[in-house]
């Protein structure tokens, strides 16, 4: 007999697994399932094992889940040791990466909820993604195998999308309404190579910003060693954000050869030049490690200068943690200490270049996707990705605005003053489009 039966779902890590995790709560909503955000009959976990936390995460959300007595299904990235003590749990089952899109099916086949609560594509999208941004997978897997990362051994090789199934999808998402599509991917700049030649990142971005309508575009993590001419050449598109996720990992080239990547700090520091050039109140933020085996205070302290020379608008900080299967998991580790003092010394360094950051956007105009309501402030936020809040309700989703004032993370904005009445003409630099 069929029933009411309602889901929760725990993602942890990127936004590869936010994306896929979404694309199963709209599966199961289109099936007659409804979805809480906690306290579900059954809870799915789509799991992370990139870092130590990840993993001590997915571990507390599988106590919290055999404590509370629902039914649990795993999924998603899993270390081997975390995916040895589940096999031998008979109360847990779990979905292999590949087989994740196929959970909203075998859930259906096992539960049995009510075709009555079925929603149409369209409401399970909204309901699923629950903003006004909508992420997009492109491509997933690496085989890059940097020295510390489990990815490549948990995702595979890159899997690109084919374009054809990638722009219906934003297609359809733009006719929901969505505003803002953020594409995504494990090796987002790898996009497209594993395809026919002439298939890049590049050129499926070229064909979404040719479309009329009124949305905007943002990459999420690229890799510099990825940032190619042709990518270089359409960062002005008015339409694409002018934010741009780029990992450094360390600014010490002895660390950076040790971790495996194919890049210099000069090189790295070269390519962002290029594109403050071409726009000068970009937002670049970045990923750093610090504390990599073998880490001097000397290389630490060249990251330190990378980091100030590079002015992140912001800079997410992973205290170095070894993983099963890497290279890096054989080396000597630091002692955590030396870890915890360089990431307060980062930490203290990104607190100031964020701020000065958004102190030179006072007095610029600002394009704001207006999120929501918070306190008794509107809140959105700007194409190159800082939050802004306004005291005055803004006219529109999309609205431009002038920063106004330091406010919390963000900047708080005047409505009347430099704003356009709408449109999507990005004023922060010349764009030539
Ligand atoms: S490029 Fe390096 S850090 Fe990024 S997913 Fe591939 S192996 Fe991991």
């Amino acid at each position: 007999m069929s029933k009411n039966l309602s889901f929760s779902i725990f993602t942890l890590g990127c936004k590869v697994n936010q994306y896929e995790s979404q694309l199963i709560a709209k599966g199961l909503l289109e099936f007659g399932f409804t979805m809480k955000e906690r306290g579900g009959d059954i809870y799915i976990l789509n799991s992370c094992a990139v870092t130590a936390r990840a993993d001590r995460k997915a571990r507390q959300i599988i106590y919290r889940a055999k404590r509370e007595r629902r039914k649990l299904f795993i999924t998603g990235c899993i270390s081997p040791t975390l995916l040895a003590k589940l096999k031998e749990d008979e109360e847990i089952t779990i979905i292999p990466q590949e087989q994740k899109e196929q959970i909203p099916g075998f859930l259906r086949e096992k539960f049995s909820p009510s075709p009555r609560l079925a929603l149409s594509p369209r409401e399970a999208t909204k309901i699923a993604i629950g903003r006004k941004r909508a992420f997009v997978s492109v491509q997933t897997g690496c085989d890059n195998f940097c020295s510390y990362c489990i990815v490549p051994f948990l995702r595979g090789k890159p899997k690109s999308r084919p374009p054809k199934e990638v722009l219906e999808e934003i297609q359809q998402l733009l006719q929901y309404g969505f505003k803002e599509i953020v594409l995504c991917g494990i090796r987002l700049g790898k996009y497209g190579r594993d395809l026919e030649e002439g298939i890049s990142l590049a050129s499926l971005l070229k064909e979404i910003l040719s479309w009329e309508g009124d949305f905007r575009i943002r990459l999420s993590s690229i890799e510099p060693m990825d940032f190619e001419e042709e990518l270089i050449g359409i960062v002005t598109h008015p339409k694409l954000c002018p934010h741009f996720h780029i990992p450094l990992q360390s600014g010490s080239d002895k660390i950076l050869r040790a971790m495996g990547r194919s890049y210099s700090a000069g090189e790295f520091l070269s390519l962002i030049e290029v594109i403050r050039k071409r726009i000068p109140l970009v937002n670049i933020t970045t990923d750093v490690i610090v504390g990599f085996p073998g880490e001097s205070e000397e290389d630490f302290n060249q990251t330190l200068n990378v980091c100030e020379e590079a002015e992140f608008g912001k800079i997410h900080i992973f205290p170095f943690s070894p993983r099963p299967y890497t290279e890096a998991a054989k080396w000597d580790d630091l002692p955590p200490q030396i870890k915890r003092e360089r990431a307060k010394v980062l930490h203290s360094l990104e607190e100031k270049l964020s701020f000065s950051f958004r102190k030179k956007l006072i007095g610029t105009e600002l394009w704001v996707l207006l999120q929501g309501r918070r306190g008794n402030m509107w809140e959105g936020l700007s194409h190159n990705y800082v939050k802004i809040y306004t005291e005055e309700k803004p006219p529109n989703e999309f609205f431009w605005c002038c920063g106004e004032e330091i406010y919390e993370g963000g900047l708080k904005a005047n409505l009347r003053k430099g704003g356009q009445d709408n449109g999507t003409l990005c004023v922060l630099y010349d764009s030539g489009w």
